[in-house]
């Protein structure tokens, strides 16, 4: 797996509508995109920065990743998103050297992408995400 650029950096937040004006403010840019994923029972807000995105997520469940995340930890970064050819493969080779996936197989996430995520125990504690179109 040889990543083409950070796709997005994901930051878990308590509640969008606090933290979208104030990253619009950060940023000097408007979030261009808001999308519920129900699936993981979170709803995320976008903001495009060169080629990387920023990637809010509000957790729609105290029992979902994303909030057990807050309770747990409380806002802050929670996940690097690189950008692959093709996730599924790049989830095969990262396997293949020993790293401990969380998903199998690529799933959709948000913004129609194939998304899948190594665990961080084998990634030095940093949640990563493999992304592909
Ligand atoms: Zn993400």
């Amino acid at each position: 797996m040889k990543p083409t650029h950070i796709e997005h950096i994901g930051i878990a937040v308590k509640s969008l509508d606090e933290s979208i004006p104030f990253y619009e403010k950060l940023l000097e840019t408007k979030c261009y995109a808001l999308e519920e994923v129900k699936e993981q029972r979170v709803k995320t807000a976008f903001f495009m920065i060169g080629q990387t995105k920023i990637e809010l997520l509000e957790s729609t469940d105290p029992e979902s990743p994303i909030g057990k995340f807050l309770e747990k930890k409380g806002e802050g970064v929670h996940h690097l998103a690189f950008a692959v050819e093709n996730a599924d493969i790049a989830l095969n080779e990262a396997r293949e050297t020993g790293i401990e996936l969380i998903d199998k197989q690529a799933r959709k996430g948000a913004e129609g992408l194939n998304i899948g995520f190594l665990h961080p125990k084998s990634t030095k504690g940093v949640l990563i995400e493999l992304c592909s179109k």
